[in-house]
């Protein structure tokens, strides 16, 4: 996608602060963190939302977790516990339209949604 910004980012493009890489994802930190740790994980294959990646190539969600797995566990926030988050359409906030899943970690988050 020419005119996504995180297909920009993947082609090293843009300039971003890459914390995980394999042959599939990239883990990069958020320009704008909600967290003390705000890391998005892509595929570097580019989908809109994650409606589309299930039904377009569910595999994507397993390259996906499998990097949020050994990120999470080579940092230390999978003993001391993080969140995931996605973001579909207008009403939750989308901003990006190429599928991104939040990990927030390295501090007491609080109730969900407060
Ligand atoms: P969404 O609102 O779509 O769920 O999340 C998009 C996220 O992408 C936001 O948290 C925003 O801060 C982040 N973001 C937007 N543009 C850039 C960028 O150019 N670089 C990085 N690293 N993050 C970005
Ligand atoms: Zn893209």
């Amino acid at each position: 996608m020419s005119d996504c910004i995180f297909c920009k980012i993947i082609e090293g493009k843009i300039p971003s602060t890459r914390v995980f890489e394999d042959s599939n994802v990239i883990g990069l930190v958020d320009l704008h963190p909600q967290a003390k740790v705000h890391i998005l994980f892509i595929h570097k294959k580019h989908t809109h939302n994650i409606n589309q990646l299930t039904h377009d190539d569910p595999h994507q969600l397993i390259h996906l977790f499998e990097g949020i797995k050994t990120y999470t566990e080579n940092e230390g926030h999978a003993q001391k516990g993080f969140r995931v988050v996605t973001n579909h359409g207008a009403d939750a906030g989308q901003t990006v339209f190429h599928t991104h899943l939040h990990v927030l970690a390295g501090e007491p988050l609080g109730s969900f949604g407060s």
